[in-house]
């Protein structure tokens, strides 16, 4: 075993004890609250919430804990296992191997072994843990009917996407990891330019803001902000789950606001507009942006990694693989990159936080910055979201800030 598997093993193993102690924790930490609702929300939350709140949290941990152990034995089948390379061979027995109909079917059947392996948990969450909180709407006929657009959708744009891919670091000379990336990049552009007005009506109807009132307040947001959109629609989020949201999608003009009805259901028109100015202060702030600004030279960087690591043999032994061609590459980077990039979780989630900071702090400018904390602590008891996580458990996953330090600051925003 050379050193770089060595390396490998150290980060799934290391990885995993660390994400199942983090969960641990946060179980133990909700449970040692259970009893008591934090004195900042004892008016407004009722104990029974609080506690189903709790055991939410702790069940989703449980199916959480199951998946990190199970993901690393997939992980760890595919690669030292030798599972990737068997897949390897049974297409070289169909497809010539190396060549670009073996690479796609490479990286195809591992999609579908990837999407096989999550198929349980998704059915868990769906049916049991949601449906015992009382918030899957999901009927097994939509499950269905979902998974088989899904497919469709991922066969038809995922597989010429590979093709191109595949195509680009065979013909494009040492550089084509710069060529994959920009092909990469545009194909995300597009994908935002499309997705609100293409693919988004498959899964989900879309029927314009109906009430006036309402439609008038969140104008004059959009006015005072000075944001363009191109539509208020309503999104029929019920049909899946009773969990709200409220979202803008799209690029330029095409953006879109959308409003889950399940939000519009528990909110007031004060509360919806003081979400909405949040979601316009990530907009303001252009967090969306920011965020593009780090990953595209991240992901540069990742591609001309892997243009490295795929001329040297130790990679490929080292993970299991006596194939060296450019799909197993790929196949391979793509497995073991969450691997090495587990311990970058907590400055992702701290900057995400930050952002929900900023975005609070525009909200209490533009709206009503209590209308923001009624709504907050309205969608915290509906959501079963957990007043009390362990600190650290949340400091290294949460995208969001914990309850009380977010609504704490608000508070303090507010004139
Ligand atoms: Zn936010």
């Amino acid at each position: 075993m050379n050193a770089f598997a060595l390396l490998f093993l150290a980060f799934l193993i290391g990885g995993a004890l660390a994400g199942l102690v983090l969960l641990r924790r946060n179980v133990r930490h909700v449970q040692a609250h259970r009893d008591a609702v934090p004195a900042a929300f004892a008016a407004s939350i009722p104990l029974a919430s609080h506690q189903r709140a709790a055991d939410y949290t702790v069940a989703r941990a449980r199916l959480s804990g199951v998946h990190i152990v199970a993901n690393a034995a997939f992980v760890l089948v595919l690669t030292l296992g030798g599972g990737l390379q068997a897949v390897h061979d049974a297409w070289a027995a169909v497809l010539a191997p190396g060549g670009l109909a073996h690479g796609v079917a490479l990286l195809g059947a591992l999609g579908v072994l990837g999407w096989l392996f999550e198929l349980p948990f998704v059915l868990v969450r769906t049916f049991v843990i949601e449906k015992k909180f009382g918030f899957n709407r999901m009927t097994p006929r939509l499950f269905v009917t979902d998974t088989a657009r899904e497919a469709a959708l991922g066969a038809l744009i995922g597989l010429p996407l590979l093709a191109v891919v595949l195509w680009l670091t065979q013909s494009m000379g040492e550089r084509w990891w710069l060529w994959v990336w920009a092909f990469w990049l545009g194909f995300n552009l597009l994908v935002m330019l499309v997705w609100p007005t293409f693919i988004a009506p498959l899964f989900n109807n879309f029927t314009p803001l109906a009430d006036a009132a309402l439609k008038a307040r969140v104008e004059a947001l959009l006015a005072r902000c000075g944001f363009r959109a191109k539509g208020l629609f309503v999104m029929d989020g019920s049909r899946r789950s009773a969990h709200g949201n409220a979202y803008f999608t799209g690029l330029g003009a095409a953006k879109r606001i959308v409003f889950f009805d399940t939000l519009l259901d528990k909110l007031d028109a004060d509360e919806v507009e003081a979400v909405l100015a949040h979601e316009l202060g990530h907009f303001r702030h252009r967090h969306l942006l920011r965020r593009l600004a780090f990953l595209a030279p991240a992901s540069l960087g990742l591609l001309a990694l892997l243009g490295e690591l795929m001329q040297q043999s130790w990679f490929f032994t080292a993970l299991g693989m006596q194939a060296t061609d450019v799909a197993s590459a790929l196949a391979l980077f793509m497995l073991v990159l969450p691997v090495f990039a587990f311990p970058l979780a907590p400055a992702l989630s701290h900057w995400s936080r930050k952002h929900e900071y900023e975005a609070d702090h525009y909200a209490a400018q533009q709206a009503d910055a209590g209308k923001l904390v009624s709504a907050l602590v309205k969608l915290y008891r509906d959501n079963a979201a957990t007043l009390t996580p362990d600190p650290l458990y949340s400091r290294f996953h949460d995208s969001h800030p914990p309850a009380a330090l977010r609504i704490a600051r608000l508070q303090a925003l507010q004139r």
